[in-house]
């Protein structure tokens, strides 16, 4: 187990990267603690797996360094940073079995007999493959195929990270769920380093104490689950993250007023600087049906289980809350308020509400 950290690094794939927009990579510092569970989340193409081969050290990086405990790492290849990487795709001996599929990692290491046959019980229980262990891995259904690369990549426990980049890409949507609270269980018993790589708001959620959330190249946010959603540094954050995402709304300043669609918008906590492009950002789940707010007609009603989410015009502008028990039909004119303390402006896409507890 180690602590990592990046520091300016940056990576382009071309031989000779002239602007910005030639990087993979733009400019990343970061420092993991030993023992985290973090997660590496955004959009496909944004730089996801970049970053993690440059961790393990498939890739060298164009500028920077990598250290481990403060040891630089940035030269070393792949197989002496002492790390366990599982890929999208299972990694796994088609004709070994699955229990020489899970030892292999610890017999390549010199790791005893006795040892080996502990670990491979210990971590075939936790992946609840006990009943597969002498069949064949050519065998194996998909979902099975990736259980097991899982395990090789969980079985050694002197590695300094296990990291995984969208490990549940090829898993059955209704064994997902389970994998994913797996995962996260098996980082409380484990207790190394993992990061965990994906495209998924819910996976990176559920498994990670703190998600780096990463655009075009670079970090827009890091922060715990409830810190992303209650204070989205970034617009694209708080779009990306929720669902539906928050509310992204044209504002108009006038001598120091923060106008949406001509009604003036208030805020807990001071606003920052003056100019720039404003707008006001709000998640449905903080915006209600109530007489006192901005007036609106209901466009759509979308029943999502528990709740409705209502989408209702201001002006020009549409609005999404969600409403729980009774909604207004279609048509209807309603009134929308916006709790206050979770009312943010955003000047060129970054937050200008100061924190005001
Ligand atoms: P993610 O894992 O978040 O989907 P990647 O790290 O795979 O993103 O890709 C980041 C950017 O780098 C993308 O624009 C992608 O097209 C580019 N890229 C990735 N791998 C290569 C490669 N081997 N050669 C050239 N460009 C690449
Ligand atoms: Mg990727």
């Amino acid at each position: 187990m180690a602590k990592i950290t990046l520091s300016n690094l940056r990576h382009s794939y071309l031989p000779s990267p002239a602007g910005p927009e030639d990087y993979a990579l733009k400019e990343i510092d970061l420092d993991w603690q030993d023992g985290g569970a973090y997660a590496l989340l955004g959009p496909s193409g944004c730089g996801k797996s970049t970053l993690l081969n440059i961790i393990s050290g498939l890739l060298v990086p164009s500028e920077g360094r990598i250290l481990f405990d403060d040891r630089d790492v940035t030269d070393l290849p792949p197989d002496q940073r002492n790390i366990a990487q599982v890929f999208q795709f299972p990694v796994i001996y088609d004709t070994m079995t699955v229990r020489d599929n899970l030892a292999f990692p610890l017999r390549n290491r010199g790791v005893a007999e006795a040892k080996i046959a502990e670990r491979v019980a210990e971590i075939a229980e936790m992946l609840d493959v006990q009943e597969m262990l002498d069949t064949r891995a050519a065998h194996l259904s998909p979902d099975n195929k990736q259980k097991i690369s899982m395990g090789r990549g969980l079985v050694r426990d002197d590695v300094n990270v296990v990291m995984f980049d969208e490990p549940l890409t090829v898993i059955d949507p209704h064994l997902k769920w389970k994998l994913r609270s797996k995962l996260k269980e098996l980082h409380q018993r484990v207790r190394a380093t993992m990061i965990y790589v994906t495209h998924d708001q819910t996976e990176a959620l559920t498994f990670a104490d703190q998600v780096v959330v990463m655009q075009d190249g670079e970090i827009v946010q890091i922060g715990t689950p409830v810190e992303l959603f209650e204070r989205p540094q970034h617009t694209f954050v708080g779009h990306f993250i929720g669902s539906p995402g928050m509310n992204v709304l044209p504002a108009l300043e006038l001598e120091g007023v923060i106008l949406f669609e001509g009604h003036q918008i208030a805020f807990e906590g001071a606003v920052k600087g003056t100019g720039g492009h404003t707008e006001v950002g709000i998640r449905p789940e903080f915006v209600s049906l109530s007489d006192a707010g901005l007036p609106a007609q209901v466009r759509k009603v979308s029943d999502v289980g528990r709740h409705a989410v209502v989408e209702a015009m201001v002006g020009n502008t549409p609005v999404k809350a969600i409403v729980e028990g009774e909604v207004p039909p279609q048509g209807d004119t309603v009134h929308l308020a916006f709790r206050t303390d979770q009312t943010r402006l955003y000047r060129d896409g970054w937050i200008a509400t100061e924190a005001s507890r």
